[in-house]
Formats: structure tokens, C-alpha cells, sequence
């Protein structure tokens, strides 16, 4: 006995990881993080430098082609949470209902097979978290400066900026923890999501850079594009607010901070209101502001990311937790001449997806698959030795982590975006992505228009192919192929999907975008 004991205490944990010792998760996950603004994801306009998440793109694998199935905020949650699309987990956009706590998710099952669970950050669905031995999140959409937020039920306020707050209290949890126990901890960060407020400390990180711009900052939304992309309301040129640009102050700041963040902003202000600039003049730099103030939000997160790691290290844990960063989907950064996300394009359907996990993965490996927010369920039971539930529409990805290449892997991912009118008019729509193609249906509430695109061909996406004849027999296998996966993944007919608030078109956009109504704004 004396024996066994010392053996295990002397052994490196490599091997206790061989026999069968199951690795602790940390799932970063923040909110609206383009892969453009990751220096490890190449972007020809180099954005930004992110050294600490480049971190897990050197020491582990970069999925290259991470998709979402319904671009928005909840959603997303709830499709990492269940492994389920939408239609099957209830949660189709930011408005209807809040998501059904009671059913079914991973960290339910990982709780349950004996980890120690934390949510820690934005949690945006409405009821609270199930499935934790311990919750503390963001109210709602959570604010950047002095963030109030909930813990096991209580609401608590902190006096700082949230991203580095998420951050300290999952260190703290993490001192904290039951050692004996494998965690699972999620640190969900709130950043960089609209309004896009920097930690101050970063106000001037990027030393008045003046950023490339995309090369469809001017798109006119032509090339036989329907009306889904003419009528849309999310342009930098009209739906930009005095908040969202900074000419006013967040209402969050206390005095000091007030103070701080005059320091940097006023004088830029009113060199801007200074210039008389012509209208296109303005969008330029509406753009160069938003670039600023969106990647000055991303810095902190980077910070966080470095910190995680190396606690990892310093405790030893390094080797055996699974670390992955990714974000509940892309974001537009001017590409159409837009911000949000909500589209089957690449900008919001792709999202960033690094995973460090030493015992298992070859560090600096790239992957190219086709995979999801919706495989994280079943990965994380997977890696728990957790029985593969049989309801969950996604798949483990720990074969690629291993670096094999699974001959059965997907080749097409289906896609669908529900929420309408609210708050950027985008027509709900769904489709079928392959590598090359997308075929996608832009539906309701007057509309009933197909558009194709060929990313090969046309990789910023800017022409819709439907009527072009020379892909007729693309467009008919792209319809089979749609058609197989809404039966294999149980999606229902449109007419039963849950009424959205169309009724109420035409609205007055401005008057729900105006600071007054910035609260309202919770279906990011
Ligand atoms: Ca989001």
C-alpha cells in the first residue's frame, strides 16, 4: 500500500493522464471576435496583435473553419450548451423566450460524471445557468465599466473594467477549486461586443493607427444581389449612434474614469466635428473609430488569455486542461459597409476556434475541416468518457485533435438565422455551406428569394450566381443536399417556427437606436 502510494504521487502527469486521469476544460469564449482581429487568423489588413491567444495557435490546433448555425448572441450559447440547432433547443433568437434551463447540456453531463463546474461572464440567456457548482454572470447584456452581475442568484457590483473582472474571478474560482476534481470552467467575456468600450488603460494602444480598409467598405450591393441585402439596417453610415462612436461618453464611467476617457477621446472629437467632412469622408472615419474602439476592446481579452495560461503553468496543470478560445460568432468590420453579424456570410458564419491541449495535440497544427460550436458538446463529453448522447446534432471533434483525418468527416453544414425585424432588418434566411458553395433562402416575411454564392470564384461574396446558367446542376445537387440534412437534423417547416414581431414593419429604426433605447438593445 505504502508502495502504490508513493508510485502516485511520483508519477508525471503524462501518464496519469494515460491512465485514464480526465483533463480539466477551460472554455474562453468571448463575444462578437471576428477571426480578422486575431493576428493568428492572417488578415491582409493585419488588424491587431494578439500574442497571448497566437499563444494557443502556436502550442495547439487552429480550426480554420469553425462555423456557426445561427449567427447571434443566444443562440449560439444555447447551440454550445445543447449541441442542438435552434429548432431543437427552443433558443432561436434574443426576443422569444429564455432558454430552457431544464434540458439537456454538457455541463449537466459533466457535473453529473463527477467535474467541477463554474460559469463565469456573459451568459445572455435570459434564465439563469443550470448545470454549475458555481455561476457568476454579466446582467443581460452586461455593461463594460462597474459591471453589476449575479452570483449563484445574488446580485453583486464590481468596480472596474468587466473583462478584467471575468477574468479575476476565474483565477479566483480556480484557486479555489476542489483539487481533487477535474473542472470545467467557462469564462464567457462580454467583449468586444457593441458598444466596443476599451479597458482605458488601452485607450491609446494603437497610437492613432490609421487602419486599412475592407474592399467592400462602399459595397452597392449589386452583381443580381436581392432586396435581403438592400434593405438590411446595419451600416457603419446610418445605424452608427453618438455612443457608438464615442461622441458621447458611456453612462457606466464613474467620475475618474469620466475623466480618463475624456482625456483621450475629446480631443480627437472635436478635431472630427471640426473638419466639416463630406459624407463619404465620414463613413471613413466612422470606420477608423470603430476599428479603434472594437480592437482596443479585443486587447484586454488577449491580456486575460495570457493570464489563464500561465496560472495553467505555474500550477502545473498546463499539460493535461483543455484550453480553447473561440466567440459566439464573426463580426463584419466594414466589409458590405457594415458592423453585427446575423449572415450566412463568412465574416459572421465563421468564428475563431484554437484549442491548447499538450497531452493530446501536436502544437502549431492547423485544421481545415468543416466544423462548429455545435461539435463542442460532444467533444467535452467525449473527453469527460461520458456515453455519446444520442440527441446531440454535433460531432467530437477529439479525432482531429488527435490529427487524424476522418474519412466521414462533413462536407456541407447546414445554417439558419430567425430573428427579425429587430434590430438590423436582416431577413431570416437558411442555407446549405459546402467548401466552394453556399445556396441560401432568404424567407421571410416578403420575401422568398435564392441566392449562390462560390466562394472560389468570389470570396468576398459580392455576387449572387443563382440565375447564371453554367451553375444549374451545382445549384440542383446544392438543393438535394439541403433538403437531406433539414431531414437528418429534424428542422421543421417554416410555418411552424415561432412568430418573430413582423407585424410591426415599417418601423422606426433611428427612434430604436437613439442612447435613450441603448438598453433595449439586448438582441445582440
Ligand atoms: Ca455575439
Amino acid at each position: 500500500m505504502r508502495h502504490t502510494l508513493a508510485l502516485f504521487f511520483l508519477l508525471p502527469l503524462a501518464i496519469l493522464a494515460q491512465q485514464g486521469q480526465r483533463p480539466n476544460i477551460i472554455f474562453i469564449f468571448s463575444d462578437d471576435h471576428a477571426n480578422a482581429a486575431i493576428s493568428a487568423y492572417a488578415d491582409s489588413r493585419n488588424l491587431i496583435q494578439t500574442p497571448n491567444i497566437d499563444r494557443l495557435a502556436n502550442e495547439g490546433m487552429t480550426f480554420n473553419r469553425c462555423l456557426v448555425t445561427n449567427s447571434i448572441c443566444g443562440p449560439s450559447r444555447a447551440a454550445v450548451l445543447t449541441g442542438k440547432y435552434s429548432h431543437l433547443n427552443g433558443f432561436y433568437n434574443n426576443e422569444t423566450n429564455p432558454f430552457d434551463g431544464s434540458q439537456q447540456t454538457f455541463p449537466k453531463l459533466l457535473q453529473k460524471a463527477g467535474y467541477q463546474t463554474a460559469m463565469i461572464g456573459k451568459w445572455h440567456l435570459i434564465s439563469n445557468p443550470t448545470g454549475f457548482d458555481h455561476w457568476e454572470i454579466l446582467i443581460s447584456q452586461g455593461q463594460y465599466y462597474n459591471p453589476p452581475m449575479i452570483r449563484d442568484g445574488k446580485k453583486v457590483k464590481y468596480e472596474g473594467y468587466a473583462t478584467d473582472i471575468i477574468t479575476d474571478l476565474s483565477l479566483d474560482w480556480l484557486k479555489k477549486r476542489d483539487t481533487s476534481k477535474p473542472f470545467l470552467l467557462m469564462c464567457h467575456h462580454k467583449a468586444p461586443h457593441m458598444g466596443w468600450e476599451p479597458n482605458l488603460k488601452y485607450l491609446d494602444f494603437d497610437k492613432d493607427r490609421k487602419y486599412a480598409e475592407p474592399p467592400t467598405l462602399f459595397d452597392d450591393y449589386g452583381n443580381s444581389r436581392g432586396k435581403a441585402w438592400k434593405d438590411q439596417f446595419m451600416t457603419i453610415a446610418k445605424v452608427f449612434s453618438d455612443e457608438d462612436m464615442k461622441l458621447k461618453p458611456p453612462t457606466d464611467l464613474n467620475e475618474e474614469q469620466l475623466k480618463e476617457w475624456n482625456k483621450y477621446y475629446e480631443p480627437r472629437n472635436a478635431a472630427y466635428r471640426a473638419s466639416k467632412m463630406t459624407s463619404k469622408d465620414s463613413i471613413r472615419w466612422r470606420y477608423q473609430r470603430y476599428m479603434h474602439d472594437y480592437l482596443g476592446s479585443i486587447m484586454s481579452v488577449d491580456e486575460s488569455v495570457g493570464k489563464i495560461l500561465d496560472y495553467l503553468q505555474k500550477e502545473g496543470l498546463d499539460k493535461n486542461t483543455i484550453v480553447i478560445y473561440s466567440s459566439d460568432q464573426g463580426f463584419f468590420l466594414g466589409e458590405h459597409g457594415w458592423f453585427d453579424k446575423r449572415w450566412i456570410l463568412e465574416e459572421s458564419l465563421r468564428t475563431p476556434f484554437l484549442c491548447r491541449w499538450p497531452a493530446v495535440v501536436k502544437a502549431g497544427s492547423e485544421n481545415e475541416k468543416m466544423v462548429s460550436l455545435l461539435d463542442v458538446a460532444e467533444t467535452f463529453v467525449e473527453v469527460a468518457g461520458i456515453p455519446k448522447p444520442a440527441d446531440m446534432q454535433g460531432k467530437s471533434l477529439v479525432p482531429l485533435l488527435k490529427g487524424e483525418n476522418p474519412k466521414d468527416w462533413r462536407t456541407s453544414f447546414y445554417y439558419h438565422y430567425y430573428e427579425y425585424p429587430k434590430s438590423h432588418r436582416v431577413r431570416p434566411h437558411y442555407g446549405v455551406i459546402t467548401d466552394r458553395y453556399k445556396l441560401v433562402h432568404f424567407y421571410k416575411p416578403d420575401l422568398d428569394e435564392w441566392e449562390l454564392y462560390d466562394l472560389k470564384e468570389n470570396p468576398r461574396e459580392t455576387i449572387n450566381y443563382i440565375n447564371k446558367p453554367t451553375y444549374a446542376k451545382t445549384i440542383v445537387k446544392l438543393r438535394v443536399e439541403l433538403t437531406r440534412l433539414e431531414k437528418e437534423l429534424k428542422v421543421p417547416p417554416i410555418s411552424e417556427e415561432p412568430r418573430s414581431d413582423y407585424g410591426s414593419l415599417p418601423f422606426d429604426d433611428r427612434s430604436m437606436m437613439q442612447p435613450n433605447n441603448q438598453k433595449k438593445k439586448a438582441d445582440h
